[in-house]
């Protein structure tokens, strides 16, 4: 699932609460990252290496900053997975 990268965190440390990084306390990546490029792993844990609370960051729905989740092309441009999802099972196409 991680990508490790070393010295992805320099100068972080590690404490119980989770990864000390720039004055920012950084908790791990949840199931929902995995297969995402920004994971990277620190003393054996995954962090994002781009946002510090990677759970907070899905409870709205798709993490933004994900490389592992996709947005639906067609002609027409994007359109959003879910609305499409509900579209189709209303009958109603597209
Ligand atoms: S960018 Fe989003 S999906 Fe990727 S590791 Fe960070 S919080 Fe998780």
């Amino acid at each position: 699932m991680s990508t490790t990268t070393a010295g992805a965190f320099p100068g972080a440390r590690q404490t119980a609460e989770g990864m000390m990084y720039n004055g920012a306390l950084f908790q791990a990546v949840i199931d929902k990252c995995e297969g995402c490029a920004r994971v990277r792993d620190f003393e054996g844990t995954q962090y994002c290496s781009s946002y510090p609370m990677p759970a907070s960051k899905w409870s709205l729905g798709n993490c933004n900053f994900s490389t592992h989740t996709r947005v639906v092309q067609t002609a027409q441009g994007k359109v959003n997975p879910l609305k499409a999802s509900k579209r189709a099972a209303k009958g109603k196409g597209r």
